[in-house]
């Protein structure tokens, strides 16, 4: 029997919705190619001694009901302790960590700002709050002024311009606007406020969450056993439907015939053999500044000029396993281990490069073996090649280790009973430099009528797992429909609205 294939470059999010996608509207088989050698992309979930690591810490939460009705077909809401394939509705705390104090997250006026801050750093943010609703930076030319213009200068100074810069790498002055306007649209001290005030008299269910912006959302739905459960359920579904995965496979280059994309090559990683694949459609999740490079002398001169340069942030985080908090009164804990409530914690101070810290046991308590132990990731973004990335795991590990003493949030180093370093290249595609003539790559692509790219890197957008999958969806529409206009899958917006955080 001939039946058409589906070449899926990459098993994460997009690449996997793609491929069950296809299989549940026709008869197309997809053969998925993955370099790493488990499921689920910059979405999965690293096992360790039993442990479970979150790249991240990924909320599902989406306004497309869609997405959201897929996730729970495949993972259904908790419906009783025992049930091991399953969503977790979880409550959202995440704080910043500042002066070595914690504050809320959005930072609130309240009792307590004002007596962390004290009286004198408050009346200077008041101050320069209302001169700037006076006298706005217009035009608004950079991420800088987009946050004095919504915060005011002091406060910008206080809790914005150094956490952003840790993230990103560059000079809040070098980052265009837009970033602010697509992280925290909408939010403003104002809306902050209102926000406060609504919260002590309403509840917030999932349902009208979808109303409120992204910065504040507060309940999620998260697998029992982090992400990469999700992804892994649905991985069993495409292979019993008889689709194909072959882990440790890197798709190296593209093969053309007159013009058209007949297959690719791949290199298996652990042989280190190499073979042609041949297909009807392609559809990439793999980097754009990757995918072009392995077209050789196909795409023009300047396409192949534009997607060297693609500019990409690059992201470590160190897994810790502990014994206890140091005590530290404000951190709320409920537990005799001090561990604080958070699902996360913003690192605001500047003297460490520690940027958030997740605390594991707050997504899904079934990620961690030992409920008495406390579970961590501390994340660190950086770029390939500089001098953080550069050291050894254990290094790195040192480091983390020393900066949690720093911080105050252990009291030594022998708190720590297991660790481990995991290192995430191309965490985030950036907009910066060559990224401004990106729709010259995205004319190029185009044309190549039964290429499809798709979901974060594939596409170079820094979104969400909802976007990914709504851009494989709508590739699969037009496979599907025979239309091959790739309109429709690059006018997928939800992430102008939604967003993991930073
Ligand atoms: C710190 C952090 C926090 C996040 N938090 C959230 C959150 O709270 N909620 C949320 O929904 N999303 C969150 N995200 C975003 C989410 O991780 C991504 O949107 C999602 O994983 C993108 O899916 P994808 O399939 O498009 O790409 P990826 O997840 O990047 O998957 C692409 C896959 O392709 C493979 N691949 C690449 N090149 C090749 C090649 N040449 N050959 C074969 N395989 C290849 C990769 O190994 C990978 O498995 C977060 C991301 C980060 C970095």
């Amino acid at each position: 029997m001939t039946y058409k294939t589906a070449i899926i470059i990459g098993a994460g999010p997009a690449g996997l919705t793609a491929a069950l996608e296809l299989q549940r509207q026709s008869g197309i088989k997809p053969i998925i190619f993955e370099e790493l050698d488990q499921v689920g992309g910059i979405s999965r979930t690293i096992r360790h001694n039993g442990n479970r690591i979150d790249i991240g810490g990924h909320r599902f939460f989406s306004k497309s009901d869609w997405v959201m009705q897929w996730w729970q077909q495949i993972l259904p809401p908790d419906i009783s302790e025992e049930t091991e394939n399953c969503m977790l509705t979880r409550s959202r705390l995440s704080r910043i960590y500042f002066l070595r104090k914690f504050f809320d997250y959005p930072i609130s006026l309240n009792r307590h700002t004002v007596f962390n801050l004290g009286f004198v750093r408050m009346f200077r943010i008041g101050i320069s709050y209302v001169w700037t609703s006076y006298f706005p930076r217009k035009p608004e030319k950079n991420l800088e002024d987009f946050f004095i213009n919504r915060f005011g200068k002091t406060l910008y100074l206080t809790f914005f311009k150094d956490y952003t810069e840790k993230v990103w790498g560059v000079p809040c002055v070098d980052i265009s606007p837009e970033w602010g306007a697509q992280r925290i649209k909408g939010l403003s001290i104002s809306k902050a406020i209102i926000h406060a005030v609504k919260k002590t008299f309403t509840k917030q269910s999932l349902e009208n969450q979808k109303k409120t912006q992204t910065s504040l959302i507060e309940r999620f739905l998260y697998p029992k056993y982090g992400p990469g459960q999700l992804w892994e359920r649905v991985t069993d579904e495409v292979l019993e439907r008889s689709g194909e995965l072959s882990f440790q496979h890197r798709v190296k280059s593209f093969l053309f015939e007159q013009e058209k994309l007949v297959g690719i090559t791949v290199l298996n990683l652990q042989t280190l053999e190499e073979k042609d694949v041949y297909g009807d459609y392609f559809i990439s999740t793999m980097p754009v500044k990757n995918l072009i490079a392995a077209m050789g002398d196909t795409p023009p001169t300047e396409v192949k000029a534009i997607a060297a340069d693609l500019p990409y942030r690059d992201f470590i985080t160190v897994g810790l396993l502990v014994n206890k908090f140091k005590k530290n009164a404000q951190s709320q804990s409920a537990h005799e281990n001090n561990m604080p409530p958070d699902n996360w914690i913003y690192i605001q101070e500047n003297d460490v490069k520690i940027g958030r810290l997740q605390i594991f046991n707050n997504w899904s308590p079934y990620l961690v073996v030992d409920p008495d132990k406390i579970w961590l990731g501390l994340e660190y973004f950086c770029q390939e090649g500089d001098a953080l990335w550069a050291l050894s795991d254990d290094d790195l590990i040192n480091l983390a280790i020393a900066e949690m003493v720093k911080l105050d949030l252990l009291a030594n180093k022998d708190d720590v009973l297991d660790q481990i370093a995991i290192r995430v290249p191309k965490a985030y595609p950036a907009y910066f430099g060559s990224y401004q003539k990106f729709h010259i790559i995205r004319e190029f692509t185009d044309t190549i009528s039964n290429l499809f790219l798709v979901g974060r890197n594939g596409m170079h957008k820094y979104n969400n797992q909802d976007h990914s999958m709504l851009t494989a969806r709508f590739a699969v529409d037009c496979i599907v429909s025979g239309n091959l206009d790739k309109q429709k899958v690059w006018n997928v917006n939800v992430d102008d609205d939604y967003h993991e955080e930073k």
